[in-house]
């Protein structure tokens, strides 16, 4: 099937206007209908190669939702017209361990990423969620729950379910305190689904004129880390630090805002490296530790806490046609606090 889409044709290059083939559902697809697709910084390190190795033409996106248009004849879990979503990967081995523990996302054969990679065993690349139809496996596929917005709910497939994944495995608690570093895609997930866990979260943001933000989606504290000044008066302050920032910042200042035995998570992906002094963890037997999205079940878990919690993520909706300019403004910290592609408008 011919599907509009839009795509890099190469690494850095401007995304435009492009055509894909989909397949047809085989017995254990589902074909889903994309209403809307969120923007991820992800999208923006590959669409530009940062992270090396990219597949072009690229279609980005792995925020996806949508309606089922279509079943295979072996489809059990869902029927035309569920509303569904689709997160950063659409296939695993299904055979190694981390497939068996339900962490499909570390599945050691590799899985089959949403876009950016190949379908499972062929040559076929896999295009994501800039685009007006997918079809997918449904054992990759998530149920919406019906009490978040559709367009609210697509940054949830992947910014959700990132900050969700390493808060439940390392172990958040109600009470405790903990920082979330920068506030965009992610950090706007990472303060409210903090704050529904019961915790007390704190801003830490290179962007001053975020702080009443900050406050109003949940933060009991902002800090200016521009300010030497928050990295004295905050020190041995968190239980958890949470960072979600895309680019190169040293963690050693970082580090020593944790409280003894306190946990730094990393989720942000900067495409440099950065240097750690050991003394940064032994002082204070700190942990640093980072996380990579979460596994099906996990994801759907996190679908039906935010149905619970009536969180929802805070979006702009764009037309197709200004994805560059919504990278551009990623790219300077200016969102607020994700972009959402309308994919009425291809
Ligand atoms: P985003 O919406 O662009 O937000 C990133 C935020 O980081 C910015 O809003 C800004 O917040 C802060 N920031 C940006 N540049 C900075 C700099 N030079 N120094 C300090 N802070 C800076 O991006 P996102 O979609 O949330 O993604 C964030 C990162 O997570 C990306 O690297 C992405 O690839 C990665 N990611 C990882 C996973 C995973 O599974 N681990 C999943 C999805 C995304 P302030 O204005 O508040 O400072
Ligand atoms: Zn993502
Ligand atoms: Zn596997």
């Amino acid at each position: 099937m011919s599907t509009p889409a839009y795509a890099a044709a190469s690494a850095g290059a401007a995304l435009a206007p492009w055509s894909i083939e989909r397949r047809a559902p085989g017995a254990h697809d589902v074909q889903i209908e994309i209403a809307y697709c969120g923007v991820c910084h992800s999208d923006i390190h590959q669409a530009r190669g940062e992270w090396g190795g990219g597949i072009f033409p690229m279609v980005p996106g792995h925020e996806i939702v949508g309606h089922v248009g279509a079943v295979g004849s072996a489809v059990t879990r869902f029927k035309v017209g569920d509303a569904v979503g689709v997160g950063c990967f659409v296939d695993s081995c299904r055979e190694c361990a981390s497939c068996h523990d339900g962490v499909e996302q570390y599945c050691t054969n590799g899985m089959t990423v949403t876009y950016n990679g190949y379908e499972r065993g062929t040559q076929t690349p896999t295009y994501g969620g800039y685009s007006t139809r997918v079809v997918v496996d449904e054992n990759y596929v998530l149920r919406v729950p019906a009490g978040i917005p559709l367009d609210r709910a697509a940054p949830l497939l992947c910014a959700g379910i990132t900050v969700y994944s390493p808060l439940r495995h390392y172990g958040l608690k109600a009470g405790q305190q903990i920082a979330v570093v920068g506030l965009g895609g992610l950090g706007h997930m990472g303060v409210k689904i903090a704050r529904a866990m019961g915790a007390k979260v704190t801003v830490l943001s290179t962007s001053p004129g975020k702080r009443d933000d900050a406050l109003a989606l949940g933060a009991d504290g902002f800090a200016a880390t521009r300010e030497p000044a928050t990295f004295r008066t905050l020190a041995g302050r968190f239980d958890f630090i949470l960072d979600t920032v895309s680019a190169a910042h040293d963690y050693n200042a970082y580090l020593n805002l944790l409280k003894r035995d306190g946990t730094m998570i990393l989720v942000g992906m900067p495409d440099q490296p950065v240097p750690l002094a050991a003394g940064a963890l032994i002082m204070g037997r700190k942990r640093l530790v980072g996380s990579l999205i979460g596994g099906i079940r996990e994801t759907q878990e996190m679908l039906d806490f935010c149905a619970t919690h009536n969180v929802a993520s805070d979006i702009e909706l764009i037309p197709a046609a200004r994805i560059n300019e919504a990278y551009e403004r990623m790219i300077k910290g200016d969102v607020r606090y994700r972009f959402v592609i309308d994919c009425a408008s291809f």
